[in-house]
Parts: structure tokens; C-alpha cells; sequence
């Protein structure tokens, strides 16, 4: 049953939110198959990043109309996403020797998506948000492909060195509970699951834990807003 007070109807904001965030695992699912086209999981990855600009309206409308108390990282936020979610485009078009963690990168995005929220200050409202809060805190480093992958691909790997860690940093200024959680982290006085994929054996371990965990998730909240209706 969903927390005292929670939504059980989706505003425009959150439905385009659980959306894109549900391409995300399903790309990442597609991504991680034999069958794979990877130029088309690239354009349907870039094409999600555009239309976070659409998600950042929403939020501004909800703000504007007075029903909602917008976190003021979340446009900061989107928009590193977009760079984020762009340059994995570029690289997964470019090369295919990070198909295996860009599976586990595109998990980790969706949940990123899904912690966005219309409100900052009051985590019972909306549970999709605090559960994809917890899952992005098992920060995933990214780690550079050893082998060179061509000009295109160098660049792409250069945009994710740079940005890949700030999407889980608190943004400056903002004193939304997510942001605050993640200064208690840095200050260390908030536990964090740290790791580096290095091998398949851990991109197992991972897919299982992370991207598996993320999915299951997202059905039991589906299963348990078909309850309620
Ligand atoms: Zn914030």
C-alpha cells in the first residue's frame, strides 16, 4: 500500500518521469541481448535525454500553478543528464566495447530519472522517487574502456569522465533531502555502496543486484498502483 498521502494518480510530471525512466531499464534490457542494434538503442537514448527538456517543463508548470515545492537542483540536474545520457549515445554508437557496462550505466540513469521529484522536502509523497533514491545511492564509477575506440569515441569517453560522478553529488545551494543526503555521504556520516566494474563477473554481479533490483521495483509499484485502482 502506498504511505499516508501519496499519489496514486499520476500528475503529467510523474507519468513522463516512470516513462522515461521505464526506457531506460527497457533499453538497457534490449542492450544486454544478442540481437542487439546498438545504433538504434543509441537514437532511442538520445531521443529520452531530449525529452527530459519536456520533464523540466512540467516541473516548472507544477511549480507555477502552485502545487508542488521543486527542488531547485532539478533542472541542474536534468540538464547533466542530458549530457550524461548523450555522450553514452555517441559512445555506444561509436564503439562496441562498453556494451556490457553501458547495460549497467543505462540501469543506473533510470534510476536517476526516477528520483526526480516535485517535492523536496517530503520523501512520504512520492515513494517512486525515494525508492529510485536509494538505488542511485550504490554509486557506480565509470572506468574508461582500456583499448582506444577512434576520435568520436574519445571525445564521448571524455564528456562521461568529466560528468559521470556529478550525477550523484549534491548540486550547490539546494537543500532538497536527496542533495542533503548526499552531503551527509561525502561528510561520511551516511553509509554508501561503492564500486568499480572491472569484470564480467562483476557486470553479473551487478546486473543482478542493481539493474535486476531496479526492474522488480518499478513492477511491484506498477502491481501495487493495480491494487489500489
Ligand atoms: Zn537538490
Amino acid at each position: 500500500m502506498p504511505a499516508p498521502g501519496s499519489n496514486v494518480y499520476l500528475n503529467p510530471f510523474e507519468s513522463l518521469r516512470h516513462h522515461l525512466s521505464e526506457d531506460l531499464a527497457a533499453l538497457s534490457k534490449t542492450l544486454d541481448t544478442p540481437t542487439r542494434n546498438r545504433d538504434l538503442i543509441s537514437k532511442d537514448l538520445s531521443d529520452c535525454a531530449k525529452d527530459l527538456d519536456t520533464l523540466v517543463e512540467r516541473a516548472k508548470s507544477a511549480q507555477e500553478n502552485d502545487r508542488a515545492d521543486v527542488p531547485s537542483c532539478l533542472k541542474k540536474r536534468c540538464e547533466l543528464l542530458q549530457e550524461v545520457m548523450i555522450a553514452l549515445s555517441d559512445a555506444l554508437r561509436e564503439t562496441d566495447r562498453m556494451v556490457s557496462r553501458a547495460v549497467l550505466m543505462m540501469g543506473h540513469l533510470g534510476s536517476q530519472i526516477g528520483r526526480l521529484t516535485l517535492h523536496a522536502h517530503d520523501s512520504r509523497v512520492d515513494i517512486f522517487a525515494r525508492h529510485c533514491d536509494d538505488f542511485s545511492l550504490a554509486e557506480m564509477k565509470w572506468v574508461r574502456p582500456s583499448t582506444t575506440c577512434g576520435e568520436a569515441a574519445e571525445r564521448a569517453f571524455d564528456v562521461l569522465g568529466a560528468k559521470w560522478a556529478l550525477l550523484d553529488l549534491a548540486v550547490d545551494g539546494c537543500d532538497c533531502l536527496q542533495c542533503e543526503t548526499r552531503r551527509r555521504r561525502a561528510g561520511g556520516t551516511a553509509s554508501v555502496i561503492d564500486y568499480t566494474i572491472i569484470d564480467e563477473e562483476e557486470v553479473d554481479f551487478f546486473r543482478e543486484n542493481l539493474v535486476g533490483k531496479c526492474r522488480k521495483q518499478r513492477r511491484d509499484k506498477v502491481n501495487e498502483r493495480t491494487k489500489d485502482d
